[in-house]
């Protein structure tokens, strides 16, 4: 997890870059490449990686692998987004003109813990939803999936792009649950979000939730539904064990993969 601080920086960073190069609809990674001078490839570049940067004297390239995803324009969006980070974040371009890095692949699959890695993402969620802009969108609006979809398809952000820039605007605290066999993967919550340990034991998903329902019968829950705290977190004062959370998961049958988004009612 980003300190606050740094994440409020690179957030600004990222909407000023926005708001020179694109400052009307759709953010365009392509777009701010070509202003810069920044060349670029989308190729079959096998698992090696999902996007990289390369800089030769001074020169930079971002190579965007295809390879699982030629269908998914969304998904080369953030990858891209993601590239023109460690270029416009001053320690990671620095560290790339210097040879410290000179390349590195980057996944999309926000399971990094690498703080480099973990900046980048943030940037391109900040550059692809510009914090004022989908601030202007929440505006009187309740805090729920529907406004998650409308936000990802309004900025072409995946729902997972989308929702970790929503748990930095203090909109609503959120949290987010990523689940693979029935084992926790990763998790990030917002640094407002009310309880910060999952229930145990640690590194299995809780029994009594959506995603564990999915695990252990394979049943699927369109709606988001209620859920009480103890279902899902550790160390609940027994006055709050009933507070009311609500869950959504988004399920990737293939590889018994679901993302729990958690939220306060
Ligand atoms: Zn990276």
């Amino acid at each position: 997890m980003l300190l606050r601080k740094r994440e409020i920086e690179l957030s600004e960073l990222a909407e000023s870059i926005a708001d020179y190069y694109c400052p009307d609809g759709i953010v365009d990674p392509e777009k701010i490449a070509d202003s810069i001078g920044i060349t670029y490839s989308y190729g079959d570049y096998g698992n090696a990686f999902d996007g990289l940067i390369e800089q030769e004297a001074g020169k930079f390239h971002i190579f965007i692998n295809i390879k699982n995803n030629s269908s998914n324009h969304v998904r080369s969006r953030f990858t891209f987004a993601h590239e023109l980070g460690h270029y416009f974040i001053d320690e990671h371009r620095h560290a790339l003109l210097n040879g410290k890095t000179p390349s590195h692949p980057s996944f999309t699959n926000f399971s990094s813990k690498n703080p480099v890695e973990l900046e980048a993402d943030h940037f391109a969620s900040s550059l692809l939803l510009p914090e004022n802009r989908i601030k202007k969108d929440c505006i009187k609006k309740p805090f729920n999936f529907k406004l998650i979809e409308t936000l990802s398809a309004k900025y072409q952000t995946s729902i997972t792009a989308t929702v970790l820039k929503l748990m930095t605007i203090d909109k609503h605290p959120i949290m987010l649950v990523c689940s693979v066999n029935g084992r926790i993967k990763w998790f990030k919550y917002s640094h407002d979000f009310p309880f910060k340990w999952l229930k145990k034991p640690a590194g299995i998903t809780p029994k009594f939730t959506l995603a564990g329902t999915y695990f252990s019968n394979k049943e699927k829950f369109e709606e988001e539904l209620p859920l009480t705290a103890n279902e899902w977190f550790e160390n609940v004062r027994d006055s709050e064990i009933e507070r009311p959370f609500f869950e959504k998961c988004i399920y990737a049958d293939k590889h018994s993969f679901v993302l729990s988004i958690i939220w306060e009612k």
